[in-house]
């Protein structure tokens, strides 16, 4: 999609602070972090939303989440714990309309979210 942020950092158009990559997901550090741990994963092709996910495609959430775990311990987060968050359309705060997964750490979270 030419007109996406997110994109446009996977082409490299848009700087990032790539923390990792392989064929299909990237992740990258928020730029306005809500947490000392902000980073988000995102598929390379774009999807809008949950919405847009269907069989094949879901496939790559799987892979969101077994890269999340890598990183995760490579963090040395994996033990004190971290929030994953998944905004979803207007009234679930999405701003982005390119399917990511936020991970939050380094900080006790409050529950609920506001
Ligand atoms: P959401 O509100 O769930 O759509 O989240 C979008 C997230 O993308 C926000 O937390 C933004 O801070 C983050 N974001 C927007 N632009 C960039 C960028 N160029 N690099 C890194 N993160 C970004
Ligand atoms: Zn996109």
């Amino acid at each position: 999609m030419d007109d996406c942020i997110f994109c446009k950092i996977i082409k490299g158009e848009i700087p990032s602070k790539k923390i990792y990559e392989d064929e299909d997901v990237i992740a990258f550090n928020d730029i306005n972090p809500e947490a000392p741990i902000h980073f988000l994963v995102i598929p390379k092709k774009h999807i809008e939303s949950v919405n847009h996910i269907d069989e094949e495609s879901s496939k790559v959430i799987a892979h969101i989440f077994n890269v999340i775990n890598k990183i995760v311990r490579e963090l040395n987060i994996a033990d004190t714990g971290y929030r994953i968050i998944n905004n979803c359309g207007v009234d679930g705060g999405q701003t982005v309309n390119h399917m990511h997964f936020h991970v939050l750490g380094g900080r006790e979270l409050k529950w609920p979210p506001g």
